[in-house]
């Protein structure tokens, strides 16, 4: 072997890149229906001829603009790469929309070859495509396969093998887009190629186009370069944009798309693609639309879809829930026996145990939920709730890609913000993206849905159903309108169109459907239990340290005794129902005065000072902040925090009759506190995933403050009028 020649695969989404690359490689890789799956990059290898080509599978994107974080992944990777070769693989099923990144290509130069795929399928829609027409028209080759199956392979490879032998240069093409921006580049790219500005990663005309279509990455690398130019061509770009804006009421960069849509159109008009059979006949994916995206049948069938889904999980997870419970609890007592009495023991059983339990206890729920949000995505149809829900969310500043997110956060109930936030990498526009992200962790994701159980179930039991059904429709409302709220302030900009159009119809393949289920579990299990485990334990020492001072002990100690003596004293007259309530009297003052002087108690009394206002003790405070590493903790330390000194746990009153019975709780308190759980601060892992989407801590930050003060204000109007109205 002589040569190696380095391949990356791009294209849109779901247009067989990922299957290619496997049938080119043998890897084993997830074959998905949702774009955003594929972000990361995966390499493989595979031999033609002489040579060893080493292959890329880029993420699936619609366009070359620095919009998402897809787009930036591929673009990168191609001018820092430089790859030998580019196949561009193209859904033949679906032309028009998938050249459009190939026109993108044409114009940055790119060394490509198009892999038109899926040409099966749009035989037997009747389309036939001529392939050489199409090559000749756009200057570079076009090769027909079926990824699937692997027809046509051999000869795209054949003709990558020539491009690299022949040494072919791919000269950028030029394409017009209307005599205003043609001016403007006419002036522009003689100063960019004067000055060089990038012009040694980029061609330069297309350097200016970036600069016209208002490219935030482009913008940044050139002012770092080159401040002065870059700011002088800017104003010339600024000056064009008022003035398209004013005449026609467009900005630039839809000029732009518009005139590369007029390139395909111009192409495929050319007889590059004839149609067999024509008439009204509707292909199936069709049909079926017809009635799933119907107007007033389509949101009843979304509505019962999704009710399945939930009946599906919480049924068939039952089992397994209880399987795992008692894991933990076999742990716990195991645990309990081997271990001396001391801080080890109860850092392990109520700090590690008790802790990653909680949260592993959702593991087989969120099992079941990835397994048939995957039949749903695998098969096109969450592209039809997106697309149904796209008009509800553009009122509300938002995108028909943000619907997906907002349901995987726990739209209908259960889901989980941390996946809801990386779901949003689907999104293009970084304003849009940001405003979903930031509130998606409003819905009632799996570990609230406990919380908020147990708080109705104390206060409201006679009215469960109805309660928990208005508090998903109240997630909703607050999630659309801080959204739209946020948009209208510090998110200010233009909405985008939905541009995810509607794939066909597929079955799922099972094997696919198992792996997608595990990656995305087993993402959850490692994301949730390092973060959970080393959250249980910090929060455990705060609330053990600092221990009480010697002198306290002794006295409790003293107290012992003495009832203990008295007992003694009394020879039996005394009850021993009587002796063991004052010795439960006693032991519970301890640990509470062992609470009030640990560093989470300290926290919680000096916080009382503002949340009385809305009616919020102390102990709930330190749920409250437990909350925050992970809301399952709230129970778990609400349980800690009003059972203590429990002598018998056999014989414990459950945690809800006691908050029912607490003076300092009441059904105001109760509803204040709800709504408080509901929309405060995002768990710690929701909010670290945040950073990390949008790419600051800032926004992260953000999301603590924001979240925290809206749930606060609504809180305390909650808990003043409920008291004044009482
Ligand atoms: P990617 O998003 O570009 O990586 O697309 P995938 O490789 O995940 O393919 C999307 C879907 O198209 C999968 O269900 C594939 O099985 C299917 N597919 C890919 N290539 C072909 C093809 O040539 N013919 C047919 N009928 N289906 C294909
Ligand atoms: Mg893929």
């Amino acid at each position: 072997m002589e040569n190696v020649i380095h391949l990356a695969l791009a294209g849109n989404p779901n247009a067989g890149k990922t299957t290619l690359f496997n049938f080119l490689t043998g890897a084993r890789q997830h074959v998905g229906n949702y774009p955003g799956i594929t972000v990361e990059q995966k390499e493989g290898c595979c031999i033609h001829d002489d040579f060893g080509l080493s292959i890329v599978d880029l993420p699936g994107t619609y366009s070359l603009t620095a919009y998402s974080a897809e787009e930036l992944v591929a673009r990168d990777y191609l001018v820092n790469n430089n790859p030998d070769v580019v196949i561009n693989v193209v859904d033949a099923s679906n032309l028009e929309r998938n050249l459009y990144l190939t026109s993108q290509f044409l114009e940055l130069g790119t060394p490509l070859i198009i892999a038109l795929n899926m040409v099966d399928v749009a035989e037997s829609r009747g389309f036939v495509i001529d392939a050489e027409k199409l090559s000749e028209l756009i200057g570079v080759p076009v090769v027909p396969i079926v990824a699937r199956s692997g027809k046509g392979v051999n000869a795209l490879l054949d003709q990558v093998v020539t491009m690299v032998r022949d040494k072919k240069q791919t000269e950028p093409i030029l394409l017009r887009y209307g005599s205003d921006i043609d001016q403007v580049l006419t002036q522009i790219t003689p100063v960019i190629t004067e000055h060089g500005l990038l012009t040694s990663t980029y061609p330069a005309r297309w350097v200016g186009v970036k600069l016209l279509e208002n490219d935030k990455q482009i913008i940044s690398i050139a002012q770092e370069e080159q401040p002065e130019i870059t700011q002088q061509l800017l104003d010339q770009c600024e000056k064009v944009a008022t003035h398209l804006k004013t005449t026609a009421g467009v900005y630039p960069e839809s000029v732009v798309a518009d005139h590369r849509y007029g390139f395909i159109k111009s192409i495929l008009r050319q007889n590059v693609v004839t149609q067999k059979f024509v008439g009204d006949r509707l292909y199936t994916s069709d049909r079926i639309d017809k009635i799933v995206t119907h107007r007033f049948l389509g949101p009843l069938i979304m509505a019962a879809v999704l009710f399945g889904l939930y009946y599906f999980t919480f049924t068939f997870s039952g089992s397994l829930v209880g399987a795992f419970e008692s894991t933990f609890a076999f742990l716990s007592s195991t645990a309990n026996n081997l271990l001396p009495d001391g801080p080890i023991k109860s850092m392990v059983i109520s700090g590690i145990i008790d802790g990653v339990g909680g949260v592993m206890g959702f593991v087989p729920i969120i099992m079941f939920m990835f397994f048939g949000i995957a039949i749903l995505e695998d098969s096109g149809y969450l592209a039809r709730v997106a697309f149904m829900m796209d008009r509800i969310f553009h009122t509300f500043g938002l995108h028909g890609s943000s619907v997906m997110p907002f349901i995987v956060s726990g739209g209908i109930a259960g889901g989980c913000a941390v996946p809801g936030v990386m779901a949003t990498r689907t999104l293009r526009s970084p304003r849009e993206r940001l405003a979903t992200l930031l509130t998606v962790p409003f819905m009632n994701c799996g570990a609230k849905l406990p919380v908020l159980t147990l708080i109705i179930g104390a206060f409201f039991a006679d009215h469960q159903a109805v309660y928990m059904f208005f508090a998903t429709l109240l997630a909703w409302m607050v999630a659309l309108c801080a959204a739209k709220f946020l948009r209208l302030t510090v998110l200010r900009g233009e909405s985008t169109p939905f541009v995810m159009e509607l794939p066909p119809y597929r079955f799922p393949t099972f094997r696919g459907l198992l792996i997608h289920t595990w990656e995305r579990t087993w993402q959850y299990m490692k994301k949730a239990g390092t973060v959970i485990l080393g959250i249980s334990i910090l929060l455990w020492a705060m609330m053990t340290y600092p221990s009480l001072p010697e002198s306290q002990v002794a006295k409790f100690e003293q107290q012992h005794q003495e009832i203990a003596t008295s007992y003694q004293k009394t020879d039996g007259e005394q009850s021993e129902q009587a002796y063991e309530m004052a010795l439960q009297e006693l032991q519970s003052q301890e640990a509470m005065t062992r609470l009030r002087h640990s560093l989470a108690g300290r926290i919680g009394l000096a916080m009382e000072n503002l949340t009385q206002l809305a009616g919020i003790d102390w102990r709930t405070n330190i749920a409250l902040l437990g909350g925050f590493a992970a809301k399952e903790v709230i129970i778990s330390t609400l349980g800690t925090a009003y059972s203590l000194g429990e002598v018998d746990p056999e014989e414990s009153t459950p945690l809800k009759v006691r908050l029912a019975e607490d003076p300092n709780w009441n059904p105001v308190v109760a509803l204040a506190v709800l709504v408080f759980i509901m929309f405060y601060a995002p768990c710690f892992v929701t909010v670290v995933c945040i950073a990390k989407e949008s790419g600051s801590w800032k926004w992260a930050f953000f999301s603590i403050g924001f979240n925290t003060t809206l749930a606060f204000l609504m809180a305390v109007g909650i808990f003043q009028l409920g008291t004044m109205l009482a």
